[in-house]
């Protein structure tokens, strides 16, 4: 039986207080900058941070807008993996905890919903997401789907693994539920792809 959103977030509580300390540095600087590891961050409604976005790229690119968010996703994963693995590793114990930490703890504090690293093997991971922001931005600006749609989300989750976890840029990361098709979280696998 799947855990509820509520025991996540206490599972979570320990790598939440891990990064406590980072929400002084979402706070602007005198220059108007939020800058985290060395990237500024913005923050806006996520419906037209993507969601708009999706829709209206969809209306004249069609379906392979959806490998383009996916191949975003991976480029922002292997950055920000690059980035932020670097200022974890000093507070983390290692691989998962620095992942954990990541995810379920500044993953919280930006928003991205409750994320929760299910099961991590030596060739692949699986991931929950519980309230995923790139799901309900897809609900709000389009509706339900009889596929799952977090297609930034998997691409992230991909390069982050491939830079945390896989040392490859040759990651594939593919979503098995969605809220956007009434599942009660997003759920991602990870692993290294077999081909480019
Ligand atoms: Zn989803």
């Amino acid at each position: 039986m799947p855990e509820s959103a509520a025991e996540v977030y206490e599972k979570l509580r320990p790598y939440r207080e891990k990064v406590k300390e980072f929400k002084k540095e979402l706070e602007p600087g005198s220059d108007g900058r939020i800058v985290l590891g060395g990237r500024r961050l913005l923050f806006f409604g996520s419906e037209y941070a993507l969601g708009d976005l999706y829709k209206e790229i969809r209306k004249i690119v069609g379906p392979p807008v959806d490998t383009l968010i996916y191949r975003v996703g991976i480029r922002g994963g292997l950055d920000a993996g690059n980035k932020m693995s670097k200022i974890l590793e000093k507070m983390c114990t290692g691989g998962f905890d620095v992942a954990q930490t990541w995810c379920g703890g500044l993953g919280f504090y930006f928003g991205w919903g409750l994320i929760w690293i299910v099961e991590e093997k030596e060739s692949e991971a699986l991931i929950r997401v519980y309230n995923g922001w790139e799901a309900e931005s897809y609900l709000d600006t389009i509706g339900k789907s009889d596929t799952p749609m977090c297609h930034f989300t998997r691409g992230f989750f991909a390069g982050a693994a491939g830079v945390l976890k896989f040392k490859s840029e040759n990651v594939e990361g593919v979503e098995t539920k969605c809220t956007t098709k009434g599942d009660p979280y997003c759920e991602f696998v990870v692993r290294v792809a077999k081909s480019k």
